[in-house]
């Protein structure tokens, strides 16, 4: 095995800046110090974040003390997984599904509902054992999905905004030349944003992409810290989306309710961050019963300021279809729930049938396998070259 394979997967999406490591924590508090010295006297800062969800190895692991580039030795995980890659390469099918992970509570102790730290951990080594990588839901909803060959897309939701998602804890740090200690506020290691950012550092290709759906009053729990983490969660290239104002079960909400509820979450987070939410996730899956309603999930008014969601997710339960197949429909996108049993369930299923989704590593090209031609949504038809690829004859003894 090629012992630099997995920089093949970073070939196309360069490092922003790496996730800071605790060697860097030094360097890491001097940087604090100015935002704290300038802009937050008082108050406490965090710390510095990669921008998107997709942060490759950093840079200085590949840099020896000599300053020449070395690659890295490889763990027996990543060997693996680069050999699962480099074989799945061979078979792209861009029109395969795609698994949209749906967590609640991270805590204690493991239920329905409940995933636990480590469980959540073992996740995520599973799905990057298995060639998953994690890719934005808004990648995904507007069909934009743009991965290294072989590489299959999962996308990871949250809802409830819960606040074992996201804890924030204070690490005290010195800064390195003036020796002034420091307080900070940091994600809590055993918290899914932690979790997520130590492992996409220690696994290169994997990213660290999610999307939470959150409701008021306070997402994460804790009401002075709402602001600071929403802004986080954006500065970390992940997605806040919509699960409605009041948590509310829109099943028999009239249209005015439904404005309401979608539109004052949208307007609320745009006002405390500058973005607006563009995913909705329905409480307790509950679609509205009146057809004539169903057109305020996507787009909608409340109080004069429009809102939309470019997906709707529901609660239940299969991988969902690839964005560029003609099944797609953003108004009702299936998910599969983040317990021990329905995932297990669903990554064997997509494993032993090969239906699932795995990238050309061609962003422009949608390549099919020969005969599903007629599978391909009208939308894009026209935006991506078509590869079809030829029947190939089954090998495997
Ligand atoms: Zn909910």
């Amino acid at each position: 095995m090629n012992s630099v394979q997995p920089n093949h997967e970073l070939s196309r999406r360069r490092s922003r800046r790496p996730w800071a490591s605790v060697g860097s924590l030094i360097a890491v508090c001097a940087l604090s110090i100015a935002v704290l010295l300038v802009a937050k006297p008082f108050g406490f800062t965090v710390l510095p974040r990669p921008a998107n969800g997709h942060d490759p190895v950093g840079e200085s692991d590949q840099v020896n003390e000599a300053g020449q580039y070395a690659p890295r030795q490889l763990s027996p995980l990543e060997e693996q997984r680069a050999a699962r890659l480099s074989q799945a390469a061979e078979r792209p099918n861009e029109l395969g599904t795609v698994p949209i992970i749906m967590y609640h509570v991270i805590g204690e102790p493991e239920s329905e509902w409940v995933r636990t730290p480590d469980n959540f951990r073992r996740d995520l080594e599973r799905f990057y054992q298995l060639g998953y990588s994690l890719v934005p839901l808004q990648a995904y909803l507007k069909g934009e999905l743009d991965l290294p060959a072989g590489v299959s897309p999962l996308v990871i939701t949250f809802d409830d905004a819960t606040i074992g998602q996201l804890r924030l804890i204070t690490e005290e740090c010195e800064h390195s030349e003036t020796g002034i200690s420091l307080e900070r506020k940091v994600p809590d290691p055993d918290s899914a944003v932690g979790i997520l950012l130590e492992f996409s550092r220690q696994r290169p290709g994997f990213g660290h992409s999610a999307t939470f759906f959150v409701d008021f009053p306070a997402p994460f729990e804790v009401p002075d810290e709402v602001v600071d983490k929403l802004e986080l969660l954006l500065e970390w290239g992940m997605e806040i989306g919509n699960h409605t104002y009041n948590h509310r079960d829109l099943r028999d909400a009239t249209a005015d309710v439904i404005q309401t509820e979608l539109g004052r979450l949208s307007a609320e987070i745009e006002k405390l961050t500058g973005q607006r939410p563009l995913s909705l996730a329905l409480p307790y899956g509950s679609y509205p019963r009146d057809p004539a309603n169903k057109q305020y999930l996507l787009a909608g008014e409340y109080q004069g300021i429009p809102y939309e969601n470019l997906g709707v997710l529901l609660v239940g339960a299969e991988p969902a279809p690839s964005p560029y197949h003609q099944g797609f429909n953003r108004a009702a996108i299936p998910r599969i729930r983040g317990s021990e049993e329905e995932l297990s369930k669903w990554l064997n299923y997509l494993e032993s049938s090969g239906t699932r989704y795995v990238s050309d590593g061609n962003p422009d090209t949608i390549a099919i396998p020969e005969g599903r031609q007629d599978e391909i949504a009208d939308t894009f038809a026209g935006i991506y070259e078509l590869v079809v690829l030829p029947e190939q004859a089954d090998t495997s003894p």
